[in-house]
């Protein structure tokens, strides 16, 4: 398993970590020890929740293996029966149905122990808060209850997860703390087709086993991020890959035009860059191209548009910029890329500060080259091919 590596985390990200385990723990164990022993309709229906998630679990898990993919935890699928059994279960048995996530946890190869404990014990919580809110003992059966115990599920869940992300790395983004908006929709169909599960288990327990093609498909929609992200973005920078730039890009152009609004093409390339991979290698050469890209990120504004355009050249798009405007914003560029100092591991593994970057940039406009992207980037490129002939480290409009 490796190193047990919670005693790395910040100390307040390890206080907060051992007080989420300390109280599920302080939670589970006196309801197993004084709840009522369940009775065979409870070992029934939770027996038919078992065998409904265990078989879709097992089963996307083979196809995954047989297709060599790389897979999100199936968390739509543990949020599903949980909260189908906080409205159908007796507490103890829903301690029981917490296995389910711990176990595919402990199944599953995790590197790192302490994350599975804790997004365990944050599970915990926010089953036995839902079961708060919908009845301790027996919950009550109202769309009210129904849609509170839902919403409390899947509320207290990411709350004290993200709460644990952010102490952990302060610095991380919110789609990395709360997830992607898709996330939300993701819980909701979750919590709400834990809801029909119940119905169907209440009415008929073996009818829980009808719900599995659904399971198996939310499942399969909750690797829809990771697909959409592979689709659009650039691995190594995470910024637009070219092609999703383009059609952000001729999206944003359409509008401009419709407005009249000025608009500018940014086309960057970083100068010698060759002489990094070749002096210093090439996981420093992705180094710098991933702190190129997050500087450029924060050089511009939110509705500006950056990709990579390929190697060592990027694009950004500027909504709304005359040449003034575009002429500051790549001038603005080729001064941080001048004062980016990039921490990196050279050919001996030693680590090292990559310094003195320079990035040569082509700025075509609208007002010169019309709304077509292919005209502007042609334009910017001779700007570029310039910039480069006049000695690099310059900005050329073209
Ligand atoms: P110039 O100032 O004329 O642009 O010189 P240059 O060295 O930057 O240009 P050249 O086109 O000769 O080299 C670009 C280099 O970018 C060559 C290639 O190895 C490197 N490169 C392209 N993609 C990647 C990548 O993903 N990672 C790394 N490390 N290097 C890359
Ligand atoms: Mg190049
Ligand atoms: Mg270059």
């Amino acid at each position: 398993m490796g190193a047990w590596l919670l005693w790395k985390l910040r100390p307040p990200a390890l206080i907060y970590v051992l007080a989420v385990q300390a109280l599920a723990l302080a939670l589970v164990v006196p309801i197993v020890v004084t709840s009522r022993p369940p009775n065979p309709r409870d070992l029934v229906m939770f027996m038919m929740l078992a065998i409904t998630a265990g078989t879709v679990i097992v089963g996307s898990s083979v196809s995954i293996t047989i297709h060599r993919q790389v897979r999100r935890n199936p968390w739509t699928i543990h949020i599903t029966y949980l909260a189908a059994g906080v409205l159908t279960l007796p507490p103890n048995m829903l301690v029981l149905l917490l296995l389910g996530p711990a176990l595919h946890g402990a199944l599953d190869v995790r590197p790192e122990l302490h994350r599975w404990l804790f997004t365990t014990a944050a599970t915990t919580l926010a089953v036995f808060a839902a079961r708060c809110v919908t009845g301790w003992a027996v919950p009550v059966w109202s769309p009210v209850h129904f849609v509170l115990g839902g919403a409390v599920l899947l509320v207290v869940r990411a709350l004290v997860v993200a709460i644990g992300l952010r102490l952990r790395n302060p610095g991380a983004t919110r789609e990395e703390v709360l997830g992607e908006p898709i996330d939300v929709l993701l819980g909701v169909v979750a919590a709400s087709l834990g809801g029909l599960l119940a119905v169907a288990l209440v009415a008929e327990p073996a009818s829980a086993l009808l719900v599995g093609p659904s399971l198996a498909l939310l499942d399969m929609s909750s690797q829809l991020p990771q697909w959409r992200r592979s689709a659009e973005r650039d691995g190594k920078t995470g910024l637009a890959n070219a092609a999703h730039w383009e059609r952000l890009s001729r999206l944003e152009l359409t509008r401009a035009r419709g407005r009249s609004h000025p608009t500018a093409v940014l086309l960057l390339d970083l100068d010698h860059f060759k002489r990094v991979n070749d002096e210093i290698g090439h996981i420093a050469g992705d180094a710098v191209l991933a702190a190129v890209a997050l500087m450029l990120r924060s050089s511009v504004r939110r509705e500006d548009v950056v990709g990579r355009f390929g190697g060592e050249e990027f694009v950004v798009l500027l909504p709304g910029a005359n040449s003034e405007i575009a002429c500051t914003v790549a001038n603005r560029i080729r001064t941080s890329t001048s004062s980016l100092s990039v921490p990196a591991r050279d050919l001996r593994g030693s680590y090292r500060e990559v310094n003195d970057l320079t990035v040569s940039i082509g700025v075509a406009t609208t007002a010169r080259f019309g709304y077509d992207l292919g005209d502007l980037l042609v334009a910017a490129d001779a700007a570029l091919l310039a910039a480069k002939a006049s000695g690099r480290n310059a900005v050329t409009m073209a």
